[in-house]
């Protein structure tokens, strides 16, 4: 059910995210100079039509266990760790040579969700990219996987590349992989040209699609792309997935060529910057549970998130980190940064703000999250508001 024939409603693309898989640049473990060149020939044709692109290229572990003697890629995170550390300025020296064929240099970010998280770090990513940008530099992101343990892990370059794609305010998110899109109940003949996304559960909805046999070295298949997808969801950027070793394929999907399968978020809404980057934050400290008034509040009249309306909370935070909002049932509504300790939550939860000062013997203000604080999920909806 290849859909050769009817036309997607692709948005124009001015900044465009490119993750490259493993398995594309380092299949079966060594480094393939022929595809970054082939890659880089596509990032130069697209970067003419004068689209500025943001590389996200994994095979760090790939191109590097092999230089530690080892016959397969590392299974331990101390090992995965050397192997990217010998691995990740081959890489980078690979696309260097690849790009300066076209007159380009190339900058390199190497980051953890940390970076993320912490909103100062994230701004100066963010302006460093925005600067090499402006200097006409081709940046090329990886996993800081040397330093990069179980906490602070992305868990997979997928990820990283979708919140690069908030970072740098992408138009489209384009993974390039072995597999050539989703296949329609994992039937490699019948790639699904486009999916709507309203929501997390339609996303969850597509695992039947899903039947991941892996490459050596592809590091996470195509469930770990549904999730990547539904963090570009909630950033309101669309995604796309096709094959890797499709000739041409970034200029091919800009010209509006049906390879692979589009995301697109229904309704999507481009986040305020400080509300994606809260939506970015890839962990929260702890959840806040809201009763159903204060849940529509929140959804609905996009209201601050007043001590009343607080059922429960769980998790150990401080003020001002990132926790989740969930509804009476459980279900995350919204993410936000909290103007109080879980500790103080606990002991201001049902009551009036007028009360916060006499229970607390401080006051932080009316709110346990500020409107301003709080990115919320929209309902039915893409994006974040
Ligand atoms: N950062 C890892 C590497 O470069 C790859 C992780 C991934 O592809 O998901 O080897």
């Amino acid at each position: 059910m290849s859909d050769v024939t009817s036309v997607r409603p692709l948005p124009k693309i001015q900044r465009l995210v490119v993750k490259i898989g493993s398995a594309v640049v380092a299949p079966g473990g060594s480094l393939d100079q022929a595809s970054v060149d082939r890659l880089a020939d596509d990032v130069a044709a697209v970067r003419r039509m004068g689209v500025q692109v943001t590389l996200v290229s994994s095979g760090a572990i790939a191109s590097g266990f092999r230089l530690l003697g080892l016959t397969a890629p590392p299974t331990s995170i101390e090992l995965k760790q050397a192997a990217a550390a010998v691995g990740q300025q081959r890489l980078m020296a690979a696309w260097a040579a690849a790009l300066g064929r076209h007159g380009l240099t190339v900058g390199q970010l190497l980051l953890t969700s940390d970076d993320m998280l912490a909103r100062r770090r994230y701004l100066n990513a963010r302006h460093t990219l925005a600067q090499l940008h402006q200097h006409g530099v081709a940046p090329v992101i990886n996993e800081n996987d040397s330093v990069s343990y179980d906490e602070i892990h992305f868990g997979d370059n997928d990820a990283l590349s979708a919140y690069v794609s908030g970072l740098v305010d992408a138009d489209l998110l384009l993974i390039l992989s072995r597999a050539r899109g989703l296949y329609a109940e994992g039937d490699e003949n019948r790639v699904i040209p486009l999916v709507r996304l309203g929501g997390d559960a339609e996303i969850a909805g597509l695992s039947r699609h899903v039947t991941d046999t892996k490459t050596l070295t592809g590091v996470g298949g195509m469930a770990s792309k549904l999730t990547a997808i539904g963090v570009a969801w909630k950033l309101g950027v669309p995604a796309l997935i096709a094959g890797g070793d499709e000739p041409g394929v970034m200029g091919r999907v800009l010209s509006g060529e049906n390879l692979g399968t589009l995301f697109l978020p229904v309704d999507a809404q481009a986040p305020s910057r400080r509300k994606a980057w809260i939506m970015s934050t890839v962990r929260s400290a702890g959840t806040v549970r809201v009763d159903a008034g204060a849940a529509r509040a929140v959804v609905s009249r996009r209201a601050s998130l007043l001590p009343s309306g607080v059922t429960a909370v769980s998790g150990t935070f401080e003020r001002g980190e990132p926790v989740d909002v969930c509804g009476p049932d459980g279900v995350v509504i919204a993410r936000g940064l909290t103007a109080y300790a879980s500790e103080q939550i606990a002991r201001i939860k049902g009551l009036a703000s007028d009360k916060i000062a006499t229970t607390l013997g401080q006051h932080l203000g009316d709110e346990v999250i500020h409107r301003d604080d709080l990115a919320v999920l929209t309902s039915g909806g893409g994006g974040t508001a």
